[in-house]
């Protein structure tokens, strides 16, 4: 089992591996190995958008287009310096000869020759923004640096072939590819189903389409043909939506339109990340009165693979985190009782819950999760006849109470106002397998 995604930034591969000295790709090796000894796997963050920092400029042609509609030319076609010369002069011809150069790419943002910004679209022959890139923005190819050609023939077997070489070079178990609504989906498909060939079908992959519309993620599924998983950016908004309003919201429509909801087998759910954070490009962070209620549900919920935020669990710069005690607690919790058929209490504005039956294959599991946005809460709720006698407990620490499960399988589970209450049987987990 997966406990734990870990992501290697970009910006170790963004340089090249070869730029970095032996010792520390001989670090990352070993990193990635005592990883695996534990059975956790390793995603690399893909980042294949666009490049930056490149070795020299070059001269080629532009036009301008409207930065809030890139279909729209805004001046004559002439000529820019731009930053799309890259040799890799560390790298030589080692891993790839491939060198790129300003025909490799669809548009830059940077004129060396005068100093000026803009979204310059490059010109030459069959240059054109990509199909199958989100709408937005007239077309939203174009999203920052030297953005990469994906119709160009070249780029698309250089990157495959890097694709290949890094995960068997690394020994990756998957990707997280970053900002594929800015890259034609049809190279997104041939490059997971060629990488896919050589690492295997399990080969893991999620990409970040960050759009709140579920329609356009649905679409965005089918056309790649569901090769790739995608975060549920919707059900992050409806959690933050929920955590602005407080007890206004109605909890019944949390789960309304999120991607775990159409899609259960492909949804990453998350609470917050690196780009909703507060001071981020996307700001929209979960209100941390709502976050211990957001985390009981995706961790403990069946459907949807749940991402821990390293900023919710560790903190970012001086905001401590208040939550890492909770989320061990929760992990924990998934590790040990969330397993089983899953019954939703989504029946009052205020409180909802669900139920995790348990299953035969973890003796002692099942789980009763209740959150609260206003009053204090209690439902009357079926964890099966087999439990009758059962003691069972609160383990947040926010009701200090046990109850019995009676004659018909059910209890009346309380939870407080504004908060989590996650239930399970008392003792029923036996020291050993713990
Ligand atoms: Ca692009």
């Amino acid at each position: 089992m997966v406990y734990m995604i870990c992501m290697i930034w970009a910006n170790l591969i963004k340089k090249g591996l070869s730029v970095l000295n032996t010792e520390l790709k001989k670090q990352l090796l070993e990193a990635i190995e005592e990883l695996h000894k534990y059975q956790i796997s390793v995603y690399l963050d893909a980042v294949m958008n666009h490049k930056a920092g490149a070795d020299y400029t070059e001269k080629f042609m532009v036009k301008e287009v409207d930065p809030n509609d890139r279909s729209k030319t805004i001046s004559d076609i002439y000529e820019i310096e731009g930053w799309t010369g890259f040799d890799f002069p560390g790298r030589g011809d080692k891993y790839s000869d491939f060198k790129w150069h300003w025909y490799h790419f669809s548009g830059t943002d940077f004129n060396q020759a005068n100093g000026k910004n803009g979204i310059y679209q490059i010109q030459g022959e069959g240059k054109s923004w990509s199909d199958g890139v989100s709408g937005e923005n007239g077309n939203y190819d174009y999203l920052m640096f030297a953005d990469i050609d994906f119709d160009n023939p070249d780029v698309v077997q250089e990157m495959i072939k890097w694709g290949v070489w890094v995960s068997k070079e690394l020994g990756l178990n998957g990707m997280r590819l970053d900002a594929i609504k800015h890259i034609n989906d049809d190279f997104i498909a041939k490059f997971l189903h060629d990488v896919r060939q050589v690492m295997g079908e399990e080969f893991y992959a999620v990409g970040e389409y960050w759009k709140r519309d579920i329609k356009t993620l649905n679409e965005y599924l089918a056309s790649v043909k569901y090769k790739v998983d995608l975060f549920d950016v919707p059900l992050h908004y409806n959690m933050y939506q929920a955590s602005l309003q407080g007890k206004s919201y109605d909890l019944r429509n949390l789960f309304t339109d999120a991607l775990v909801t159409h899609h259960p087998e492909q949804a990453v759910t998350f609470v917050d990340n690196h780009d909703s954070q507060w001071g981020s490009s996307l700001e929209s962070q979960v209100k941390s009165w709502f976050k211990p209620l957001a985390y009981g549900l995706i961790l403990l919920q069946k459907n949807g693979c749940p991402c821990v935020f390293y900023g919710n669990y560790y903190s970012i710069g001086d905001q401590k985190s208040p939550h890492r005690g909770l989320i061990d607690t929760l992990l924990d919790a998934r590790r040990k009782y969330a397993y089983g058929e899953q019954d939703n209490y989504f029946d009052h504005a205020n409180t909802i819950g669900f139920v995790r039956r348990g299953d035969e294959f973890h003796p002692g599991s099942g789980v009763v999760v209740l959150i609260s946005n206003g009053e204090d809460g209690f439902k009357d709720m079926y964890v099966g006849e087999s439990r009758k006698g059962q003691v069972w407990h609160e383990i947040t620490g926010n009701i200090d109470k046990e109850i019995a499960i009676a004659d018909n399988g059910k209890a009346m589970f309380h939870v407080h106002g504004g908060k989590l209450a996650v239930w399970v049987q008392k003792d029923g987990i036996p020291e050993e397998a713990e």
